[in-house]
């Protein structure tokens, strides 16, 4: 599979908040860290299903690199390793269902073992980094260039600006296949492309977005008057109910690799967290991973 080709490192710049003091910067534990996700992205604004934060690792360690990715995968927990991270932060939980076992005789067991006996923490920001200021969501509407930005669903425990999705306006009007080849452009090169339901001149000006698997919000799309849709994992029911249920053949959708659309995340939740940390006089290295853990590989299309 091939890497990430926008790849974007993070770095604190902590030494130069330190300078003039002739201190070494301050040694930082997991736990601090831990105070500096929950400032950024509160525990609180997670769904209620949702499994986040500290997954494997010992508050008292000391942390000089952090790797940000999207999927615990083997191949980004060898990428931290790699790396020399203490501390890997990922998008998706590695044990969202409960667990009675972490023998290392099943793919999720040996990541744990392979995690602890590494000395590498793992950390979960998911629905809360959806939710929050800055979140998944917002990155994506920010990077489209949208304005005027609302949630699609507010939080239940949040502020007005928090919530699951975005909804917002193009600073212009765009047919729909010009939308679809800004979305193409922002995001990073994967084998599923993007795929679009709707006429390629249709016009486009209202934009509703959520990142990762979107297609539970169809309601709270309709009710936004949005003109199109962009989400990822659009099954086939939800995908053609909503089609037939279009009014003025609007919403159109979108469709987008769910790693894809939340891989947008990471740079600017490794620049948050870098700058709290280097505010703290904390010397820590942060990068975002480059490994590619979109699933699929190839697609054949018509022509
Ligand atoms: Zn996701």
């Amino acid at each position: 599979m091939e890497p990430v080709n926008t790849a974007v490192s993070a770095e604190s710049d902590a030494a130069d908040a330190d300078s003039g003091t002739g201190e070494a910067p301050a040694a930082v534990t997991l736990g601090t860290i831990q105070l500096a996700v929950e400032e950024l992205w509160p525990e609180s604004l997670a769904e209620d299903w949702d499994e986040v934060g500290l997954v494997a690792g010992h508050p008292n360690a000391e942390v000089t690199r952090i790797l940000f990715a999207v999927d615990p995968t083997t191949a980004v927990i060898e990428e931290a390793i790699d790396f020399g991270a203490e501390l890997l932060i990922t998008h998706h939980p590695l044990l969202l269902k409960g667990v009675t076992s972490v023998a290392a005789n099943t793919a999720k067991g040996k990541a744990v073992h392979r995690l602890i006996e590494s000395g590498t923490a793992l950390m979960t920001v998911h629905t809360n980094g959806d939710s929050a200021v800055g979140g998944v969501s917002d990155v994506l509407a920010d990077a489209l260039g949208l304005q005027n930005v609302a949630p699609l669903t507010p939080a239940a425990n949040g502020l007005p600006e928090e919530g699951i999705g975005r909804v917002g306006e193009l600073d212009e009007v765009l047919t729909l296949g010009d939308f679809a080849a800004r979305v193409f452009g922002i995001l990073p090169s994967v084998a599923g492309g993007v795929r679009v339901s709707g006429d390629r001149d249709g016009l486009v000006r209202r934009v509703a977005v959520c990142g990762g698997a979107g297609d539970s919000l169809f309601g709270q799309v309709r009710a936004s008057n949005a003109d199109v849709y962009l989400t990822a994992d659009l099954r086939h029911h939800p995908a053609s109910e909503a089609r037939e249920a279009a009014v003025n053949d609007r919403p159109y959708l979108i469709d987008v690799s769910h790693f894809a659309s939340e891989w947008l995340w990471l740079p600017a939740a490794a620049e948050a967290l870098g700058n709290v940390l280097a505010d703290q006089g904390h010397d820590v290295e942060i990068r975002v991973s480059t490994t590619n853990s979109d699933p699929w590989d190839f697609i054949l299309t018509p022509g």
